[in-house]
């Protein structure tokens, strides 16, 4: 079995998932494609694309996490919404991985060995040069215009693609079925749930695709887990192990059938709840 798992949307459009748990999006114009983050850059990500693609490559995170930036160092040019500059630091990414390894070598001690291979390959890197857009950026890939919306909460840089002809939005880890939003720099669940709200009075949108999984979710459920948010309290979360290396983090799910899914849920810190 392979790292890379390739799974074509339409004849334009790709998902390439990790084995450990996290894709990126692959999209194609007449004149250029256009990659939505790099995914831990553990292995070569560069080999599945060019079975996909030969054209020019724009590349992109839709965040500066390490599961979605580590692989930026495969390409010499990457672009990120300014906020999540900072998440680059070289330094900020290598805690992220090491947090991660702890959890791993604490809780499934049994892929320690397969976490090492993995962070001993070798291949050819680079340092690519950073660039910066706007909240609102297009990018223009010749007969297709995918863009980019500035979508705070997640990360302060968290942006949501949106492919205004397929109806589709492209939201990195900005919406999922079991949002992180324990950093200390997340929104109360409130107002997350606020913006949530806003985005749901978008036009024209009927899908999203997520960066953790190969599902599709009805628009509608930017509307449910907002209403979700608001049930979430103390009493009804749980303590969880996720390593976030400040502050102890909390669980709040519920069934998830509707949407195909076993739970939604939404990990957050005490402070996130608010008043
Ligand atoms: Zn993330």
């Amino acid at each position: 079995m392979g790292y890379f798992k390739t799974h074509k949307i339409d004849d334009d459009s790709w998902y390439i998932m990790e084995m450990l748990g996290v894709g990126v999006y692959l999209f194609l114009g007449e004149d250029r494609a256009l990659l939505s983050d790099t995914g831990n850059g553990y292995m070569d990500i560069r080999k599945p694309i060019s079975k996909i693609t030969d054209k020019p490559l724009t590349v992109m995170n839709t965040h500066g996490h390490a599961d979605h930036a580590g692989g930026n160092t495969q390409f010499r040019e990457v672009y990120i919404h300014p906020a999540d500059l900072p998440m680059l630091d070289p330094a900020f990414q290598q805690e992220q991985k090491d947090l991660l390894f702890g959890y791993v070598r604490k809780n499934k001690p049994i892929l320690t060995p397969a976490l090492h291979f993995l962070n001993t390959r070798k291949f050819e890197r680079f340092e690519p040069s950073v660039k910066t857009f706007e909240d609102c950026h297009r990018f223009d890939l010749g007969g297709r215009v995918i863009e980019a919306i500035h979508f705070p909460g997640h990360s302060p840089g968290s942006v949501i693609l949106a492919d205004r002809s397929a109806g589709t939005l492209y939201a990195g880890d900005a919406i999922n079925q079991g949002m992180f939003l324990f950093f200390t720099y997340s929104p109360t669940l409130s107002e997350y749930a606020s913006a949530l709200r806003k985005l749901a009075q978008l036009e024209g949108f009927e899908r999203i695709r997520i960066s953790h999984g190969t599902m599709e979710f009805p628009f509608g459920f930017i509307e449910y887990y907002a209403d979700f948010l608001e049930r979430a309290t103390l009493e009804k979360s749980a303590l969880t192990d996720i390593p976030n290396g400040d502050r102890p983090v909390l669980k709040y799910a519920e069934p998830g059938e509707r949407y195909g899914v076993p739970e939604i849920s939404v990990h957050f810190a005490k402070e996130n709840l608010g008043d």
